[in-house]
């Protein structure tokens, strides 16, 4: 069963009454290159769990049953289940879960997995709610090894951003946080079934076994980081003061400066070592209106 080939994907769409759901984010993978180095970057070694969010008709899915130990796979559409029944069917070491992700418990879910050994997520993200999906699998606090994703090419230079640069954002200093992330390749959109209508690319995050950065308050390390991108072109003093109801300006000011910061810095600047430095600050600051 070729599943790249874009003829077989509609004669397989027909048969079972399907039509591609864009509100799903529905591009299926067409390049066997592709998707087999998608499925080799996922993790270092063959036996762990993989969980793949959104199978589709099970292209990149039987590439990585045919070689990790087990592959759990989330998917929304329960319209694509029978398809999914008939293209796995010569694997036994798959679970379909017709679940959305944003809804699934991935604690309880992946419990076995986690208790057998390593468990790495690799998916072909829907382009609808890439960000709230990494989001959740970054803050869930899964110890997941590498999360591999295929996402808007655009989406994967903020990820991969340097500190100073256009692309840095409040996802780069948060993600950060969590991990490392590499940009793998670019893919084209002639790549899918419909073309997007944009480039995609592959990253690899690699989360920390242990954070390198110990904000005292985890919550207002998150809170500086959003009040320092939300008011993206005010000095970071102005910015935090704004994200910061309860500071003062100069309280703000006296932050930023007892860091060496200039006072007119501006919170793309900062990696997130000094955010979080910056939040330990802040934090003091918020506990003296409490003690007082
Ligand atoms: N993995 C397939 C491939 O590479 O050809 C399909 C990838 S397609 C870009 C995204 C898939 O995610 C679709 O199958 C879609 O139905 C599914 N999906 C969309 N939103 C989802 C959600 N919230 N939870 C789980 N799956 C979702």
């Amino acid at each position: 069963m070729d599943l790249c080939n874009p003829r077989t994907v509609k004669n397989l769409m027909e048969t079972f009454g399907l039509r591609f759901r864009k509100e799903f984010g529905q591009n299926f993978l067409t390049d066997p290159n592709v998707i087999d180095e998608i499925a080799e970057a996922a993790y270092p070694t063959e036996d762990c769990t993989i969980l793949e969010i959104g199978p589709g008709i099970g292209t990149l899915t039987r590439e990585l049953c045919a070689r990790y130990r087990r592959v759990t796979a989330l998917e929304i559409d329960r319209g694509l289940l029978p398809v999914l029944s008939y293209t796995l069917n010569d694997f036994h070491n798959v679970q379909v879960v017709n679940e959305d992700v944003m809804k699934t418990d991935l604690a309880a879910l992946l419990a076995p997995a986690f208790a057998e050994g390593g468990v790495s997520v690799c998916a072909n993200l829907p382009y609808y709610i890439t960000t709230p999906i990494l989001m959740k699998l970054l803050e869930c606090g899964l110890p997941f090894r590498h999360i591999t994703i295929m996402i808007q090419s655009e989406v994967a230079d903020r990820l991969t951003a340097g500190a100073g640069t256009a692309a840095y954002g409040a996802i780069t200093a948060v993600l950060n946080y969590y991990g490392t992330a590499e940009r793998l390749f670019t893919v084209t959109a002639d790549r899918f079934l419909p073309p997007p209508k944009v480039n995609s690319a592959v990253v690899r995050i690699t989360l920390h076994r242990e954070k390198p950065y110990r904000p005292k308050d985890e919550a207002v390390f998150f809170r500086t980081v959003r009040a320092a991108f939300e008011q993206r072109r005010k000095t970071l003093p102005n910015a935090l003061a704004a994200g910061f109801s309860d500071l003062t300006k100069e309280q703000c000011t006296a932050a930023v400066t007892a860091l060496g910061l200039a006072p007119d810095v501006r919170g793309e600047r900062l990696d997130t070592a000094t955010f979080a430095l910056l939040s330990d600050r802040l934090a003091e600051e918020l506990s003296k209106i409490e003690k007082d």
